[in-house]
């Protein structure tokens, strides 16, 4: 069959927005006949996190230079990383794509690519192609980013000691969220932030994009949705993590041998802990949570970066080995899924948050940074399938008053029964005729309609 599109996929290089993003590829390269093909741009670090060996039918991936200087070893934090990252793009991009074209011998005849990368606006714009832009986080998050400008001149008129409680009810679905809850790099102190300066020049593009793919389904935020409809020429949420034959969002080298550990616990007994792959718990959070959990007796699996464990008070991994488990990398969705897990102690990062509610595990949020805020409060307050731990913190009495909230017969079950409603309409919405299914068809046909040279 001739190929008639060619794809270029820029990925933003964080593991949880370039991994959903191949997924969203991989599975648009499936159903697409070899009629399409696919150019993954990513820096060769995440590429190798996320493609993990594997090689997919009509994708190629392209590692691109990720800004650390030539013959340098990068040491720095994750911020630094994304920094010298974003001062590299778009030309790191540019370079790759022409190697691309050059190869395939098609210019490439249409740009999907992480929202994050404004840019693409520009670059789609003189090749006279479409721009996809996918928005890794959730569809609140993504509203209020849109809202900047509104969200900055309601600030000017209350003080700062009013933030904590006053709420966005001028928002669309958001009235029970407050201005503490919102993204950090909205909030007019951090405008001088890199991070916050490309959201915010992003927010300028994308009404210019020809669709908006974001992975979630309708049905869970109806009035947001409705909002951000109006705001893009096409808007489309895809939900991920269900639709996936390989339902797992990020590969990671997990570690296998906590599923048979599951496997022994009794059922809904099991703490599921994980803050996901960038939040840091400070170390008095990390004390107080080892210390609910040991002399709670709480059988836990915790996932925890190796850097995390010398934070741990001494001894709490040979005290507690009797019940609890900690590894480097969960296979998230798998232990999710399995019935001893009875609650998932999550950042609220919108993945976790998708996942948990795919697998039906009540939360318990501590949410860091990004949109976990936002997220969490949908979570506790919108949703009602979880808490958000007081004050924001880890405290003890806090760890151990949301874990009684969740396994209490009552509110655990009113919980529970939520959650089971949700799931129910993100299956709906990956059926032959669900809102999830017509989205995708969409994508497929507007990648399709693009021609290559
Ligand atoms: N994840 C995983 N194993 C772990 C920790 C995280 O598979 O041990 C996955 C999780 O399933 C999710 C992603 O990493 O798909 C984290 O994404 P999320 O949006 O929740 O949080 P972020 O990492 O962006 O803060």
């Amino acid at each position: 069959m001739a190929i008639h599109a060619h794809i270029g996929v820029l990925a933003f290089p964080v593991v949880s927005h370039a991994a959903p993003l191949l997924t969203l590829v991989r599975q648009l390269a499936a159903a697409s006949s070899s009629d399409i093909i696919f150019s993954f741009f990513n820096t060769e670090k995440s590429n190798c996190a996320i493609f993990s060996g594997q090689e997919f039918d009509n994708i190629k991936a392209y590692d691109v230079w990720d800004g650390t200087p030539e013959g340098e070893a990068f040491s720095g934090s994750h911020f630094e990383a994304m920094q010298l990252f974003v001062d590299a793009t778009p030309g790191n991009f540019e370079k790759a794509m022409k190697e691309a074209e050059s190869e395939s011998g098609l210019k490439i005849s249409c740009l999907l690519t992480d929202a994050f990368l404004w840019f693409a606006c520009d670059m789609a714009e003189e090749r006279r192609v479409p721009w996809v832009a996918f928005w890794a986080a959730s569809p609140s998050s993504l509203s209020a980013h849109m809202c900047t400008d509104q969200i900055w001149s309601m600030m000017r008129s209350i003080g700062a000691a009013e933030r904590e409680e006053k709420t966005l009810s001028f928002l669309p679905g958001m009235s029970s969220v407050r201005f503490s809850d919102l993204p950090g790099e909205i909030l007019p102190e951090n405008s001088e932030s890199p991070l916050a300066i490309m959201i915010y020049k992003m927010v300028q593009k994308l009404p210019k994009s020809t669709a908006v793919v974001i992975n979630s389904f309708e049905e869970i935020y109806t009035l947001i949705k409705n909002d951000l409809k109006s705001k893009f020429q096409n808007f489309l949420d895809i939900q991920l993590s269900i639709l996936s034959e390989d339902p797992s969002i990020v590969s990671g080298d997990s570690d296998q041998e906590c599923l048979s550990w599951l496997e022994k616990q009794r059922h809904a007994s099991v703490v599921y802990i994980s803050f996901g792959t960038v939040a840091e718990a400070q170390p008095e959070e990390l004390a107080a949570l080892a210390e609910v959990l040991e002399t709670g007796e709480f059988p836990f699996l915790w996932s925890m970066r190796d850097n995390a464990k010398k934070l741990l008070p001494e001894g709490f991994l040979n005290r507690t080995s009797k019940f609890g488990m900690i590894v480097s990398w969960a296979p998230q969705l798998k232990v999710l899924e399995n019935p001893s897990v009875g609650v998932h102690m999550t950042h609220g990062g919108w993945n976790s948050v998708l996942e948990s509610i795919s697998c039906e595990v009540p939360m318990i949020c501590k949410p860091f940074l990004a949109d976990q805020r936002l997220n969490s409060r949908m979570v506790e307050l919108v949703w009602k399938i979880g808490v958000r731990i007081e004050g924001g913190v880890i405290t003890k009495n806090g760890t151990i008053e949301a874990l009684h909230y969740i396994m209490s017969n009552e509110t655990g079950k009113a919980i529970r029964e939520n959650l089971n409603k949700l799931k129910q309409k993100a299956e709906n919405a990956v059926k032959l005729d669900g809102s999830s299914t017509k989205n995708f068809k969409a994508l497929l046909e507007l990648l399709k309609s693009s021609r290559g040279v």
